[in-house]
């Protein structure tokens, strides 16, 4: 017998939010491994506006959301999502979730796969109603050079979650629209914005650390060339 809907359907789609200043390897490669690893059939790039919490961005949101078009251009599975970018607003990752659950490309039986570092994940409970992320998206964490996923290392309230919500099944996400958690390992690249802004600041290339496409763009709008 057939199932109650064709599960190509239902193939997750990734969420993949951060500052982006400047996207690099890292990030493509975690979208990359997130997307063969689970299956995803998209993955959705939302630079911050205004990010919650952490400093003003170095480049302008414009400036970050046209070097991660650059960035992905030649990849099919990736989409960029401008939203955060084009609102005036603080960027919060509840609100978009809840705007993806409402418009058409998406509804609400459709499984989300929020992507999220183990230092973003660490981070977790500062997020505005980050309860409520559960019931609009999967997470899946990724490891990071120089940041763990122990249990200690966690808030007891995260902890919490995290062992009601673990599954191993990366394939178990299929199953449901949210709610779950998974880790997995990905290439371990040592690569930070922070470092290659650092680069730029003191005139060293940090050329093989992201596209030649972005560094071309960092350099026609002398991007990153002071504190
Ligand atoms: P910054 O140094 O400015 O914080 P960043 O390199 O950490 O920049 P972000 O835009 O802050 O990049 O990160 C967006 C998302 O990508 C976060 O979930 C972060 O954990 C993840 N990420 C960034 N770089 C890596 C990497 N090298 N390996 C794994 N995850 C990464
Ligand atoms: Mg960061």
């Amino acid at each position: 017998t057939r199932g109650l809907a064709p599960s190509s359907s239902l193939a997750p789609q990734g969420v993949f939010g951060g500052t982006f200043d400047p996207v690099h390897y890292g990030h493509l490669r975690l979208a990359e491994e997130a997307a063969e690893a689970l299956g995803l059939s998209s993955v959705r790039w939302i630079p911050a506006g205004q990010p919650a919490l952490r400093a003003v961005p170095q480049a302008s949101a414009a400036h970050r959301l046209a070097m991660t078009r650059c960035a992905i251009a030649d990849n099919p599975r990736f989409i960029l999502d401008d939203a955060e970018v084009a609102s005036e607003r603080v960027s919060y990752t509840v609100p978009t979730l809840e705007r993806l659950r409402r418009a058409e490309v998406c509804g609400s039986r459709q499984p989300l796969v929020l992507l999220t570092g183990v230092d973003a994940f660490l981070r977790l409970e500062a997020w505005h109603r980050w309860r409520q992320l559960f019931e609009l998206a999967h997470i899946a964490v990724v490891c990071r050079p120089g940041y763990s996923l122990r249990a200690e290392d966690l808030s007891p309230a995260l902890a919490a979650a995290f062992r009601a919500r673990c599954v191993d099944d990366l394939a178990a996400l299929s199953a449901s629209p949210a709610g779950q958690i998974v880790a997995f390992a990905m290439t371990p690249l040592d690569i930070s914005a922070t470092r290659i802004r650092a680069f730029l600041v003191r005139g060293m290339t940090p050329r093989y650390l992201l596209p030649d496409a972005v560094i071309d763009y960092i350099r026609r709008h002398n991007l990153y060339t002071e504190h």
